[in-house]
């Protein structure tokens, strides 16, 4: 089966992605930093296709270092294991370092990168969503995790890939 993993770095809503895609409460959703969380694996389908998720998470908070280390490690796994991967941003804190890190990291992989901007829950914050052309992929999708809007066009283009 083929896997689908959800990075990104912390609090820009990958559990919420990843919950609503399962349909199941399974990881952890926690807005406070500092916590250390594990991968999370579930099962998911769309337009008959099925698929595993995996929300990353396991990031351990001591330094900044330890946490970009954390980050990096979680991203090259990524990259390694999964067939296509949703790299999430949000939309309220706009584009940010580790954003770019990231963004980097995964423009050198040849998997297919699919970036989500979430958080974008009024009409008003599509314009705000612009930005992250900037990251440097052709295109990305509006999400609001919480209210599932935008997750259909995602999962179309997703599976297509898959
Ligand atoms: P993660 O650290 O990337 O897994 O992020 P979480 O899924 O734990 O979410 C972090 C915080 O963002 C939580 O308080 C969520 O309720 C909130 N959140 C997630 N998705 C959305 C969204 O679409 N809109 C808004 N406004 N908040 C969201
Ligand atoms: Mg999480």
């Amino acid at each position: 089966m083929s896997i689908v993993a959800i990075v990104g770095r912390p609090n820009v809503g990958k559990s919420t992605l990843f919950n609503r895609l399962i349909e199941r409460r399974e990881a952890i959703v926690d807005s406070v930093s500092g916590v250390t969380r594990d991968r999370h694996y579930g099962k998911s389908d769309w337009n008959g296709k099925e698929f595993s998720v995996i929300d990353t998470g396991g990031y351990v908070v001591g330094s900044d270092d330890v946490f970009e280390t954390e980050i990096d490690n979680q991203v090259k796994l990524a990259i390694e294991e999964a067939d296509a991967i949703i790299f999430m941003v949000e939309v309220e804190s706009g584009i940010t370092g580790m954003d770019v890190e990231v963004a980097k990291l995964l423009r050198r992989s040849k998997k297919p990168i699919f970036l989500a901007v979430n958080k974008v829950d009024s009409a008003a914050r599509t314009n705000d969503a612009v930005e992250f052309y900037n990251l440097g992929f052709e295109k990305y999708y509006n999400l609001s995790s919480i209210n599932g809007s935008g997750t259909g066009d995602l999962l179309d283009d997703l599976v297509k890939a898959l």
